[in-house]
């Protein structure tokens, strides 16, 4: 679900609901759950999946319950501020490329 995108279990995170209301992420995570995209080298989901699924009121109806919708915010804020480290740390190091004199 959320972006609706084919994808296969292996790069999915499952969304839960737990018994205190709060949105968990796991695979064995107790309740009804919903899959996202996952942030790749993450146990997070992408902030555009969840983004596209919040739109959609997608996660009450997936998980067949109310989500407070602070628990969406909660999670997207976790995954933006994840999605935004990875991209300060990702981008590969140019090391420019010095002539060899006489080569
Ligand atoms: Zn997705």
């Amino acid at each position: 679900m959320g972006c609706r995108a084919k994808n296969t279990t292996g790069t999915l995170v499952r969304v839960a609901l737990n018994q205190e209301g709060r949105l968990v992420i796991g695979r064995d995570a107790p309740g009804r759950g919903a899959w996202f995209c996952r942030l790749a080298g993450t146990e997070l989901a992408q902030p555009g999946c969840l983004e596209q699924a919040a739109k959609r009121r997608a996660f009450s109806r997936a998980l067949r319950r109310e989500v407070p919708a602070q628990e969406v915010e909660a999670l997207l804020a976790r995954a933006r501020e994840r999605a935004r480290m990875g991209w300060a740390t990702s981008p590969p190091v140019l090391v420019p490329q010095v002539p060899v004199p006489g080569a």
